[in-house]
């Protein structure tokens, strides 16, 4: 692939359609060709504000006046130029599922694609009271909250710490054993779980009614901030942020504050997600000490290292 990058073909061979689909644009059809629905540039409350002919293959939302072509689209949305959205749409259309194919009706996305389908059983006999939770300096009221308990049943969980994962819309999706001694591997999910399409704790963190999220790695460190009475708090369940977290974040919240673990892993992956999201939220950035995972701390200090980022609303 040579370096060169023809705008005109991208305009014309790129469908707006697959590139919103990409960044998990949700749109109701309103006339032939013709989409609307909430803007993801500016994400303001309007929900018919964003226009979309797929026909002309443009964009234009009518509350902050961002419009054009899927170069516009994506360079708004990444916060760059032209010549970099081209670049990474060229990259895009050069992947292994193009990106320019189009079903055969013209069918927006009417609906995000689903994360995880809702399971359809729930284990039963959790100890919430087990003495590892405890160890971890998880309360029992928040175990019981959070459905996190011991299992002696049959299956991937036995013997381990079941831990519930929900979707956004807090539908139970699958549950990750931790494991209490030193078993490997520390935790288990079961192997369809894609937990780059989800963020943990976010059917709760979302109900808060709060503009602000504090957002951790760890299960652990998630129940812990929430033990420190910050219940707008989600957990990556790692040290990245995907692009479908990436879209509930900034779909629900206008400020980010990143606390993950005080290792070199932690601080990079903070400077990589600040980056990523400071175009489209405000990203405060809560430092721990070397060394120190959030998990670790006592809720009073954690209360305290979060309080200069509280905020009313
Ligand atoms: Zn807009």
């Amino acid at each position: 692939m040579s370096n060169w990058l023809d705008f005109k073909m991208i305009k014309r061979n790129v469908a707006l359609e697959s590139v919103l689909q990409h960044y998990y644009v949700k749109l109701r059809r309103s006339g032939k060709d013709q989409y609307r629905g909430r803007c993801p540039i500016h994400r303001g409350d309007g929900h018919d504000a964003f226009h979309v002919n797929l026909a002309v293959n443009v964009f234009h939302c009518f509350a902050c006046g961002a419009g054009g072509t899927v170069l516009d689209f994506v360079a708004a949305m990444e916060g760059c130029s032209l010549f970099e959205a081209a670049k990474r749409l060229q990259a895009m259309t050069c992947s292994p599922t193009p990106l320019t194919s189009t079903p055969k009706e013209k069918k927006l996305v009417t609906e995000r694609r689903r994360a995880a389908s809702p399971l359809n059983f729930k284990l039963t006999g959790i100890d919430c009271s087990h003495s590892y939770l405890a160890e971890r300096g998880i309360t029992e009221k928040t175990a019981v909250e959070f459905g996190v308990g011991f299992y002696t049943g049959p299956g991937l969980m036995h013997g381990r710490l079941a831990i519930p994962i929900h979707n956004g819309e807090g539908e139970l999706v699958a549950y990750c054993g931790r494991s209490v001694d030193q078993t490997q591997p520390r935790y288990r999910v079961p192997p369809a779980f894609a937990k780059s399409e989800m963020l943990y704790n976010m059917h709760r963190a979302g109900c808060e009614r709060n503009s602000s999220v504090v957002v951790v790695e760890g299960f652990f460190d998630c129940m812990k901030v929430h033990q420190a009475d910050v219940r707008s708090v989600v957990a990556l369940m790692g040290s990245a942020l995907y692009e479908p977290q990436r879209y509930a974040l900034l779909s629900k919240f206008r400020s980010v504050i990143l606390l993950l673990d005080g290792d070199p892993t932690g601080r990079k992956a903070s400077t990589a997600i600040a980056q990523n999201l400071r175009t489209h939220c405000c990203v405060q950035v809560a430092l721990l000490p070397d060394g120190v995972q959030p998990d670790q701390l006592p809720a009073e200090e954690i209360a305290q290292i979060l309080q200069p980022f509280a905020n009313d609303d």
